[in-house]
């Protein structure tokens, strides 16, 4: 296994977008890295570039200890695998597996016997005479990464495996990579705009915006210490409600004329200075002497409610109803009081997390 680290790594597209801006990574031997972002932050390309599929600007990026900026995809010693599954539809499943050997002067039956070690540990013996049009999703996801495992890379790249598959396949298939993981010891760079995904997979996650780096850290940290406001409104489902608040003094932090937070914060903050709170929507008590909100939106999901109301100042409130009896209803005043405990502060001018308490 091996690790693999970017520093200062840029990558332009026509000389104008920078999908990738000057990035330093990490990822340690055996690791499960998740680069986790929304739609265009860059994380494909991060990936192609340590693949081989795409040259850096900028930087330099090392497998193990080789830089490998000169050096090709083929030649890297790590594995793809996509979204796509790419398997050869002709070919059985055993050939599918066996077909990455090929090229190394393996012979047919030492090819297969690889096959079927690696097949036997994803649970695929019983399919590999099938062909892969007579699969599951989840199987052919399966072969692509039995195909991937092969090779015995030092590194696997994974690229939204599967986001193909249904919503229960693709818990099960979640569990499965993670089990695989730690029976493997193998160094993982996953790709993923999914933050559950995330959040249950990673051993760390880096979360990307417009090609930068927002936050490096384990699910736990990315969760409870968003570094900023893009990764706060970015992980959690619902995402954290981000509510405009003023110091009033330096005692104390109100929202709409309601105080959320006191005698803790004197001395950090000057009277009249505007924060951003930042709370979990299960962080959130309806309450009469709360923020007040209109109720614009209610979703039953079963076990508990999701209520939507908007604030005086026109934040987002979302919060979860798990009582019993009548939710409320879309129209209705709430009075929201937020756990002190649990809120988190922002600069609204830099964005930056206010290190408090
Ligand atoms: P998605 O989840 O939609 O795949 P992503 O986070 O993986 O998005 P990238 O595919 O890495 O994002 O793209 C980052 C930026 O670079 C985007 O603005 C994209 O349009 C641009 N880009 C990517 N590949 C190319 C290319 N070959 N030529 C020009 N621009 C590109």
């Amino acid at each position: 296994m091996a690790t693999v680290k970017l520093a200062a790594v840029s990558k332009r597209f026509d000389g104008a977008t920078l999908a990738v801006d000057d990035l330093d990574l990490d990822v340690a031997d055996g690791e499960f890295m998740v680069l986790l972002g929304p739609s265009g932050c860059g994380k494909s390309t991060v990936l192609r570039l340590i693949a081989g599929l795409e040259r850096p600007d900028d930087g330099e990026i090392s497998i193990g200890d080789r830089v490998v900026n000169d050096v090709d995809a083929k030649e890297r010693d790590i594995a793809m695998v996509f979204q796509s599954y790419a398997l050869y539809p002709h070919m059985s499943i055993r050939r599918n597996i066996g077909f990455p050997l090929k090229p190394r002067g393996i012979a047919r039956p030492d090819r297969d016997k690889e096959a079927e070690r690696v097949a036997a540990q994803l649970g695929l013996t019983d399919v590999l005479d099938r062909k892969p049009g007579q699969l599951s999703g989840g199987q052919r996801q399966r072969v692509a990464l039995a195909r991937a495992m092969v090779r015995r890379p030092s590194v696997f790249l994974m690229d939204e495996p599967l986001s193909n598959l249904d919503a229960k396949l693709r818990i099960e298939t979640r569990a499965d990579l993670v089990g695989l993981h730690e029976q493997l010891d193998a160094t993982v760079v996953y790709v993923t705009h999914d933050q559950v995904e995330a959040l249950t997979m990673a051993d760390r996650i880096a979360v990307l915006d417009t090609g930068r780096l927002q936050q490096l850290g384990t699910s736990e940290e990315i969760y409870d210490r968003p570094a900023n406001l893009f990764v706060a409104g970015f992980v959690g489902t619902p995402p954290m409600n981000l509510w405009s608040a003023t110091v009033v003094d330096d005692a104390a932090v109100e929202v709409a004329g309601v105080r959320i937070a006191d005698a803790s914060f004197r001395g950090v903050w000057s009277g009249g200075s505007a924060v951003v709170a930042g709370i979990r929507p299960e962080a959130i008590e309806l309450a009469g002497d709360g923020v007040p909100g209109t109720v614009g939106w209610v979703e039953d999901l079963g076990h508990e409610h999701l209520i939507g109301a908007t604030t005086p100042a026109g934040d987002v409130a979302c919060l979860r109803w798990t009582e019993r009896g009548k939710p409320p209803r879309i129209g209705d005043e709430v009075y929201m009081r937020p756990d002190p405990a649990q809120l988190h502060w922002f600069d609204p001018a830099t964005s930056e997390r206010i290190p408090w308490p």
